[in-house]
């Protein structure tokens, strides 16, 4: 029995086939940087419609890649919030369309329960991780701190003040005079800078709990800039000092959750900033304090993809979850209004 997989919540078209044993059969994920990059940002509307020119080709395409037709799936899976509405309508429309047509069942997905448990897809790492694990969750719209502690059971331990961590790398970024989406190029920048000749403020730092601050981080970037001569290692130097602040500061959130989840079994990373290298090594740093492992998917499985969809479909699938074609796409949709398996009983 396989899983098709449907994700269109941003500004990625994708599509995956997954057996229920999380094997991956297929997977397929469009990029549309080169449609939103004259305005500096995702445009919701050229974003829906890109998602209903692209997203029944990819699923006939990862559909085919899998050699499997309709009514052999046992279900299909798709993002229904939280997200762009009309990315989420397509998608979510799409996918019932599917499973009514050949009689199968639909879950929607929420697309924080799909990064959070991305990190259980079996064969990631040697040893499965088990519940309790702390999700940090890193992305361009979010940066929490999550207790994971079963399918559909999650608790909000911390969260941002202010900006999502992605959101600070990409206006940093753009502050550097760098292209969209920043994050990768803020990366790439700071690999030639010194952290250490433009030091930048590491805010709450030190401070109890987990919470998180980052406009006043991208306030003294801007300030920054202004000052310096505006030379190339000036702007490589101010980049590396922000990833190091970034790092810095979510090493100790993360020693902080931690303590705040005693019976933790992993330190979880998921969303677009997990990309980071210089990030990873820090949350790997704060995990090994603690004696726990990082786990961290690879790369494109950190950034929005189908598979992650697809898997938390099989999950859900698994302990009787399923949703109704009436079911409403959510653009706002927290994890801790999710349907738990005990609540569903
Ligand atoms: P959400 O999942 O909260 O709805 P999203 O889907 O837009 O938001 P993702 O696709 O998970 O977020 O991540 C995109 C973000 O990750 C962007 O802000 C991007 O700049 C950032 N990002 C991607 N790669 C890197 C990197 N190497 N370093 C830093 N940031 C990165
Ligand atoms: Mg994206
Ligand atoms: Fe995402």
């Amino acid at each position: 029995a396989a899983v098709l997989g449907l994700e269109s919540s941003c500004d990625e078209t994708a599509a995956a086939v997954l057996r229920a044993d999380g094997s991956i059969l297929a997977e397929a994920v469009l990029s549309q940087l080169a449609e939103h990059s004259p305005y500096g940002g995702v445009v919701p509307e050229i974003a829906a419609r890109a998602h209903l020119d692209h997203l029944p080709r990819l699923v006939a395409q990862v559909m085919a890649e899998a050699g499997l037709d309709y009514p052999r799936l046992a279900g299909v899976a798709a993002t229904a919030g939280p997200g762009l509405i009309g990315g989420l309508i397509v998608g979510s429309s799409l996918g019932k369309g599917i499973a009514l047509a050949h009689g199968l069942p639909f879950v929607a997905v929420n697309h924080l329960e799909a990064h959070a448990l991305t990190a259980t897809l079996p064969g990631l790492v040697p040893d499965p991780i088990r519940f309790p694990y702390l999700l940090m969750l890193l992305s361009g719209g979010h940066c929490q701190c999550v207790a994971v502690e079963e399918v559909g059971r999650y608790r909000r331990l911390g969260t941002t003040l202010d900006d999502a961590v992605g959101e600070a790398f990409d206006k940093s970024a753009k502050l550097l005079g760098l292209p969209w989406p920043g994050g990768p190029a803020l990366e790439r920048l700071a690999t030639r800078g010194d952290p250490a000749r433009i030091p930048l403020p590491r805010p709450l730092l030190g401070r109890a709990g987990c919470d998180f601050s980052w406009s006043g981080l991208k306030t003294a970037v801007a300030h920054a800039v202004a000052r310096s001569a505006g030379t190339g290692q000036d702007r490589a130097d101010i980049a590396a000092a922000f990833q190091a602040s970034v790092a810095a500061v979510l090493a100790d959130r993360a020693r902080h959750a931690l303590d705040m989840l005693p019976g933790a079994t992993a330190l979880v990373v998921a969303g677009g900033v997990a990309a980071n290298q210089g990030v990873r090594a820090a949350l790997a740093g704060a995990a090994a304090q603690r004696g726990l492992p990082l786990v961290a998917p690879p790369i494109r499985l950190c950034t929005d993809n189908a598979v992650m969809v697809a898997w938390a479909g099989i999950e859900r699938l698994r302990r009787g979850l399923t949703d109704e074609v009436g079911h409403a796409p959510r653009p706002r949709w927290p994890l801790e209004a999710m349907a738990a398996p005990a609540a569903a009983a």
